[in-house]
């Protein structure tokens, strides 16, 4: 095959029966167009695409890409991957410190579990500071009589998606959303000086003198080689996942004993119901919320042993949650009286992943910080939630928990260093992501304290370039002055 630079018309023949694939190696004209397609630069706003040459190997199990030239796109002060709840808080406290900010974000909108995974609840929000108790007033400000009463803990995803956007706005970060980081270049000081991304734009590379990982999954950082950890145990057993969704068709005073936030024995009372009419939740402790004027949230649904870097048990997993989710609101509708008009409004576009990579940082959290309540010089935030492991498979919820609970726990710091990667320079860790063992992130992975670890660390990054010094070479108590 002719591995020259094609012009528009051969190019678009080319390509229309899918992917090129090489048949043969170069020949001897082939040097300059191999060099011409390197650094072929295209157009994105014309469709055009930086073509694949590939050669398929023998066994035909790999296909070998040639070397592309990647244009960079972006070059900031700061590059935060993922817009979560840690990645919105990075951004904006080192856009605030005068930072110049990219965003980049694999979803439609900002606010990851919040919005896209359609989460409704903030938990170990109350004893922070800074940016968490700003958007808590802004959600409750602009949120509903729900939002308003429960100091915007529980929120609108609606309206946090556009909340987040207004402050990553104003406060002048740049957004790129669509788009998904799949690799990082470190230099031969082990620092991490770019990254890469897929989009409808095609890859892109981007330059940057400060990263924070806040994908939750820890994607960066072990593109930039990072070591880490993965769930429990030899096999990595990790929390289940859980689709969410938002209901509408019910009269909120006429369901209220089965709404979490108005009755305590909510969840036991909602299970026993879908049981005496035939239905078996997979999540055994199913939360119906109250949102505003008639919409609800609901989780109901737990699927076990799916990792979350195995795109086909994911999407397995996703379409089975969704199916489930129907099939127990139809259930439900079939009882009639209050539940007569009960009706899916959403299923989450993202299902809830609650464990991921953690990221070894210059401090591990473990179960005995918990369990001593760690207080530590270079402290964050301060984390209360307790330690919260769901059922690992089918059977086994109240003796999983039980079992892990034994140490006990009390409110513990999380200490800056637990945010600094260990393994490259210029990488800082914010989310669920952080180094900590399994046990410390069941309590530290809750959106009261990403929050607070995201400031921490977009702040970091913009004064540790103020300051020309490496992350790992500040102190708290520097950063924070
Ligand atoms: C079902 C469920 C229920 C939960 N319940 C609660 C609760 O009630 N209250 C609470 O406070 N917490 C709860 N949690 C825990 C909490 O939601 C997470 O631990 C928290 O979201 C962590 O925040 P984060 O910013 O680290 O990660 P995330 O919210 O996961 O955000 C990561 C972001 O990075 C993006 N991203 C990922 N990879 C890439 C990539 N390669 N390139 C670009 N972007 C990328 C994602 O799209 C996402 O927007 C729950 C979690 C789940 C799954």
């Amino acid at each position: 095959m002719d591995r020259r630079v094609p012009s528009r018309r051969n190019f678009l023949q080319a390509t229309a029966g899918g992917l090129v694939v090489s048949a043969s190696l170069a020949s001897a004209d082939t040097q300059a167009a191999e060099t011409a397609q390197a650094t072929r630069v295209v157009n994105p706003l014309s469709g055009d695409v930086l073509q694949t040459q590939a050669e398929l190997s023998a066994d035909a199990q790999h296909l070998i890409e040639e070397q592309r030239s990647i244009p960079v796109v972006g070059k900031t002060d700061v590059l935060v991957c993922g817009g979560g709840p840690a990645g919105i808080a990075a951004a904006l406290a080192a856009a605030r410190a005068g930072a110049t900010v990219q965003l980049i974000e694999v979803a439609g909108c900002l606010g990851g579990v919040w919005t896209a995974g359609l989460l409704t609840k903030i938990l170990d929000a109350e004893n922070k500071s800074g940016i968490m108790p700003e958007l808590l007033n802004r959600f409750a400000a602009q949120g509903s009589s729900v939002a308003k009463q429960t100091d915007g803990t529980v929120y609108d995803p609606e309206i946090a998606k556009l909340v987040l956007e207004e402050l990553c706005v104003e406060a002048g970060v740049k957004i790129r959303l669509h788009t998904r980081l799949v690799g990082a270049v470190t230099d031969s000081n082990r620092r991490v000086v770019a990254v890469l991304t897929e989009s409808k734009s095609g890859r892109e590379a981007w330059l940057a003198e400060r990263f924070v990982d806040c994908s939750g999954d820890g994607d960066l950082a072990a593109h930039a080689g990072c070591r880490f950890e993965l769930g429990v145990g030899q096999d990595c057993e990790c929390q289940p996942m859980s689709m969410m969704a938002l209901l509408t068709g019910i009269d909120a005073d006429a369901v209220r004993p089965y709404i979490r936030e108005t009755a305590s024995s909510a969840k036991r009372l909602l299970l026993k119901l879908m049981e005496e009419h035939g239905m078996t939740p997979s999540y055994r402790a199913p939360t119906l919320r109250h949102l505003h004027s008639g919409v609800f949230s609901l989780m109901t649904n737990h699927e076990y042993g799916v990792s979350a870097f195995d795109a086909n048990a994911i999407s397995e997993s996703t379409i089975r949650a969704r199916r489930e989710i129907h099939d127990l609101v139809n259930g439900l509708r079939r009882i009639g009286g209050v539940w007569k008009d009960i009706a899916v409004v959403a299923t989450a576009e993202q299902i809830g992943i609650r464990e991921g990579r953690r990221i070894r940082g210059r401090y591990q959290i473990t179960a005995n910080d918990l369990a001593t309540g760690l207080k530590h010089e270079q402290s964050v935030c301060t984390a209360k939630f307790p330690i919260d492991v769901h059922a690992l498979n089918a059977h086994g919820n109240k003796e999983i928990n039980r079992e892990f609970k034994k140490g006990g726990h009390q409110p513990y710091d999380i200490p800056y260093p637990a945010l600094v990667a260990e393994d490259v320079d210029g990488l800082l860790l914010a989310g669920r992501c952080i180094s900590g063992d399994f046990i410390a992130h069941s309590s530290y992975r809750v959106t009261g304290n990403s929050v607070p670890m995201g400031e921490a660390a977009g702040l970091a990054a913009a004064v540790s370039i103020q300051k020309q010094l490496m992350p790992h070479e500040l102190k708290w108590s520097e950063i924070k002055s």
